[in-house]
This record gives structure tokens, C-alpha cells and sequence, in this order.
């Protein structure tokens, strides 16, 4: 037998590139963790060794080269006397991101490219045995691998052999009430707990409420149980922020000072922009999009209150938190400058703690405040006008590095009679529900609107119209598998699709305006399916 008809030898390849995948999401773990404590690069080496060295021995030639860079970076860091600056965090939060999107792109399977990476499984204990295995079908769906278990001992041999994602455990698992022991047992030897889910067919009373909480449980759901919510909650309780580096801007006359204030924040992994001219603020604003600005009180040219102002008259910084930074230690003049669009004021000079902490804060609050204004709030994805603005920023970028990008639009099928027949409640829940199914099965980095009530809008960068239709008539399929529990009958739904991909010399306009035109063409057609546009 060749080398290539044994199938033990692709077991094997397979079985390799999981321990270099892992691995590599253990990097992706440290990484995160750093961006938000202190910082040592010496655990992220380690980590990044490992990969380096797993990749080359299985033969993962894009791990490999990517844990490469990553080692280059590190070195880079240490023979600049253990300082990161900017550029190195940049480059350093590139490699991660496409190590987070190198995940499953192992096999040449279409399918696989699209999932997710590194997920692990959802653990389900659950009494009934055929409700598990409807259960955990309808969660492979949305693209969340689901394992039941039927007694105590395997349950408790899985954990031993791995932790999942998340727990669901019926209350009664195993005999009345030990669902509850059980899952309470399995807690107590973590470090870390596991996000935990209880079920039970009856409804409860405030006392088995009780025990659920205090047995780590972190939701209850009672009654029938679907899918969509079960996997709602997990994807809140699980959910790992892909982590963006902080940017500040900082605005000193003085280099000597910016400079300082640079290598403080570089070394927690925040990248900084410096400006000693303040008349280029507002290009520098434009061009470098900071999370929060650093404000020197006296400058020669014009004052730090003066320019706040003059940053706080345009809508689009108006929430930019701006900090001020001064040897000014006078009360009153403070409390003065606050009143001018400050945020916050702090005296040189400063410990770098305080001001590490400072900006962790102040930005951290001020992104939540931007994710709430551009998203939509019954499903979490991005609003009308943002997913409008991130198609122009992303036709901007396919233009630049002559890539394709392709828009769709996708519209719920007969959408009017789900609420006239289940009721709004029921509406909404189906519209939650293809927001998650397609957070689930689209890329990292395509990005999804609500366009507006049943429709949804998603830009997909890198992809060609024919690529773009054979991922969505994938979703296509499965959503129309989904079924929600419902009287008289359960209910599934299906949608249709409409596609148009960016050519040169058109705008956004008319690209969203052919998406629209395929998906009446798509509704026409008999609806539940996918249409390219075509003159
Ligand atoms: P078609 O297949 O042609 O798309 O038929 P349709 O019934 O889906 O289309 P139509 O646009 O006529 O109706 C859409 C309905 O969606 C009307 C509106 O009441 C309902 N709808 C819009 N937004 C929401 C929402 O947020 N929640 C719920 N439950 N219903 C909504
Ligand atoms: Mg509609
Ligand atoms: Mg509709």
C-alpha cells in the first residue's frame, strides 16, 4: 500500500493538526490574558515555542510560519531591552488575529474553512435520551458540537478527559435531584468554573431555584427546551472577546514627556500615536482612530482646554474620553479644564500603574459605549447605519489591495405569517435566532447587520459572489432545519438571499442596491434560495 491510500496515515494527520491547533489556542489564551494584566512576555515564549515546535514536527506550514513571526516579535521586544513599542504590539495582534482565523483550515473541506476555531464541546446531562439527541442535532446546526451523556460514570469520566465549553445538567440527572450534587461536585474541584446550565421538565419552586444558584448554575430553563435560547445564553457565558490592542493618542509639546508616556503604556500592550504639533489633531484623529486622547494642559500653540473643544464640535469624537495630563496641580484650574470636554485629570508626575489603570478604564468603558451605539439591540448585531459604514470602509480596503468583497441581503420568507399565526414573542425569537445562526457560520471577519426588521444585511471581504453564494445556501439549508417548539405544530422558517459582488468603478450604492435587486429576483423565484445578481 502507497503512503496515500492508508487511511490510518490521514487519521493520524488529522489527529496531529488537532495538538497544533490546541496549542494554538492556548497563545490566543495567553495573549488575552496579557492585554489585560500584567504584562510577561516570558509565558507567551513558552507558549509560542511549543507551537513553533508542534507545527514544524505535524507539518502545519501556516502555524508554523505564523508562531515564526510571532517569535520574531518577542525578540525583537527583548533586544530593545524587554520594551514593546507600538509597531511590535501592531504586528504582534495581527499574527494573533490570523492565528485565531487559521483554527479548523487545516482539512481542505469547504465546510470546515467556515466554521468557527477551537470550539470545544457542550456537555449535555440530560434524562431523556431522545430529547439530548434531538437536542444536541439542532445545536450541530449552529455549529456547536454537543455530547450527551446517559449516566454519572461517563459524565464524570468527559470531565476528567476534558473540560467543554459549557455544562447543561438536568436537575433530576441520574435520580431526583443529584443533578444538582453532581454538578456542584464538579465545581468545586475547578479553578476556574465552568459555565454551568440547569434544566428541569417541571416547573420549579423558589427553594430548587435556590439550590441551582448555589450550585454554580447560572440560568434555569424550565419546560421545553430549544436550541436557540440554550444557545444564547452560552454564547453570553462563553463568549472570549477578540482582543484589539487600546489606542491612545497623545498630545504633548514636550517629547520628552510623549515619549515617556509611551513606553509606560507600550509596556501593557496599549498602542500609542504621538502628536507635538496640536494644529494636525484632527488628521491624526481621522487617521490613527483612538480609543482615548492624552492631553497636555500647556502647550505653546494653543491650550489643551482649547483643543478639547475644538475635538468635543465634531459628532464623531464626542464620546472619545480625553485625559488631561499636567504639573498643574491647582484644584480649581482642574476642576476648570474638566468642565472644558475633559474626563479625567492627572498630575506629573504619575505613576505608571495609576495611568495604565486610568486608561484600561476610561477606555475600556468608553468601547462599551460605542458597541451599544452601533449595534442593534434585540440581536446584538450592527445596526442599519453601521453595517453601512463598515461596507464603505471595507470597499475602501478591496479596492486598495484588489480583493473581492461581496454584500448580501437575506429576508425571512413569509416572516408576517410567523406572527400572525405564534404571536410577536414567537417573531422576535426567530429573528434572534438567524442572528445567532449566522454569527455562528460566518467568518470572524465578515461582518452582520439587521438591516431592519426581518432582514439582515453581511459583508463578506476576501469572497467572490460564487464563494459567497455556496456558504449562504449552506446556512440557507440548514436554518430551514431548525425547529422551534410551538403549538399547534413546531415551527421552522426559511429565508431568501440576494447577492452582489463589488466591480470596479462602482460605489456602495449600487452594490446594495443589485443585492436588493437578486433578492427580489430570490422572493419572485419561489423564495428559500440564494440569487448573484445579474444585469
Ligand atoms: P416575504 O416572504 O415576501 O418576505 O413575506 P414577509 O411576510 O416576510 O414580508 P413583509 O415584509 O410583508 O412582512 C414582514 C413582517 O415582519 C411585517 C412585520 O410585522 C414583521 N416584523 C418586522 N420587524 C419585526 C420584529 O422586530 N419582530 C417581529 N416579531 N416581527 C417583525
Ligand atoms: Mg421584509
Ligand atoms: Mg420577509
Amino acid at each position: 500500500m502507497t503512503e496515500q491510500e492508508d487511511p490510518n496515515r490521514d487519521r493520524l494527520k488529522h489527529h496531529f493538526a488537532q495538538r497544533v491547533i490546541h496549542q494554538a489556542r492556548q497563545v490566543l489564551e495567553v495573549w488575552q490574558r496579557l492585554q489585560q494584566s500584567e504584562w510577561s512576555d516570558a509565558e507567551l515564549a513558552e507558549a509560542n515555542l511549543r507551537l513553533l515546535r508542534y507545527a514544524e514536527r505535524f507539518e502545519q506550514a501556516e502555524h508554523a510560519q505564523l508562531a515564526q513571526g510571532i517569535a520574531n516579535c518577542l525578540e525583537a521586544s527583548t533586544a530593545n531591552r524587554g520594551r514593546l513599542t507600538s509597531s511590535l504590539i501592531t504586528e504582534l495582534n495581527q499574527l494573533m488575529q490570523r492565528l485565531s482565523r487559521t483554527g479548523l483550515r487545516h482539512g481542505d473541506q469547504f465546510e470546515q474553512t467556515f466554521l468557527p476555531p477551537l470550539r470545544k464541546p457542550v456537555y449535555l446531562a440530560l434524562q431523556d435520551r431522545e430529547r439530548a439527541g434531538r437536542l444536541a442535532q439542532q445545536m450541530e446546526f449552529f455549529g456547536l458540537i454537543a455530547q450527551p451523556f446517559d449516566n454519572t460514570n461517563a459524565f464524570r469520566a468527559a470531565m476528567l478527559e476534558r473540560h467543554p465549553a459549557a455544562i447543561l445538567m438536568e436537575i433530576d440527572f441520574a435520580g431526583t435531584g443529584l443533578g444538582l450534587q453532581l454538578a456542584a461536585e464538579i465545581q468545586q474541584g475547578l479553578e476556574q468554573k465552568l459555565p454551568l446550565l440547569f434544566f428541569s421538565h417541571e416547573d420549579t419552586d423558589t427553594p430548587t431555584r435556590l439550590a441551582a444558584v448555589r450550585a454554580g448554575g447560572q440560568e434555569l430553563f424550565t419546560g421545553s427546551l430549544d436550541a436557540s435560547s440554550l444557545l444564547e445564553r452560552i454564547e453570553v457565558l462563553t463568549h472570549v472577546a477578540q482582543y484589539e490592542p487600546y489606542r491612545v493618542l497623545i498630545i504633548d509639546d514636550s517629547r520628552a514627556q510623549a515619549t515617556h508616556t509611551e513606553r509606560v503604556l507600550n509596556s501593557a500592550g496599549i498602542v500609542t500615536h504621538t502628536l507635538v504639533d496640536p494644529i494636525q489633531a484632527m488628521a491624526a484623529l481621522a487617521e490613527f482612530q483612538p480609543d482615548l486622547i492624552i492631553l497636555d494642559m500647556y502647550m505653546p500653540e494653543c491650550n489643551g482646554t482649547e483643543l478639547a473643544k475644538v475635538i468635543r464640535h465634531n459628532d464623531r469624537y464626542v464620546s472619545v474620553p480625553i485625559i488631561y495630563l499636567s504639573a498643574e496641580d491647582d484644584l480649581d484650574k482642574q476642576l476648570d479644564a474638566m468642565s472644558e470636554g475633559g474626563d479625567d485629570f492627572l498630575t506629573k508626575p504619575i505613576k505608571p500603574r495609576h495611568l495604565i489603570a486610568t486608561v484600561r478604564n476610561r477606555a475600556g468603558r468608553a468601547r462599551n459605549l460605542k458597541a451599544r451605539m452601533v449595534r442593534d439591540s434585540l440581536t446584538g448585531l450592527y445596526n442599519h447605519t453601521h453595517i453601512l459604514q463598515l461596507l464603505e470602509d471595507t470597499s475602501f480596503r478591496a479596492r486598495r489591495e484588489s480583493q473581492p468583497l461581496t454584500f448580501a441581503m437575506l429576508d425571512i420568507d413569509h416572516f408576517k405569517k410567523v406572527n400572525d399565526t405564534y404571536g410577536h414573542p414567537m417573531g422576535d425569537r426567530v429573528i434572534k435566532s438567524l442572528a445567532l445562526f449566522l454569527k455562528q457560520r460566518l467568518r470572524k471577519t465578515d461582518h452582520i447587520g439587521r438591516y431592519g426588521g426581518e432582514e439582515f444585511a453581511v459583508v463578506l471581504p476576501d469572497t467572490d459572489a460564487s464563494t459567497a453564494r455556496k456558504v449562504l445556501d449552506e446556512i440557507r439549508r440548514r436554518f430551514a432545519e431548525i425547529h422551534y417548539p410551538a403549538q399547534p405544530k413546531d415551527l421552522s422558517c426559511t429565508f431568501s438571499c440576494g447577492i452582489a459582488q463589488l466591480h470596479e468603478g462602482m460605489d456602495i450604492n449600487t452594490l446594495s442596491k443589485q443585492a436588493d435587486e437578486a433578492l427580489y429576483v430570490a422572493k419572485h423565484g419561489g423564495r428559500n434560495r440564494v440569487e448573484i445578481f445579474a444585469d
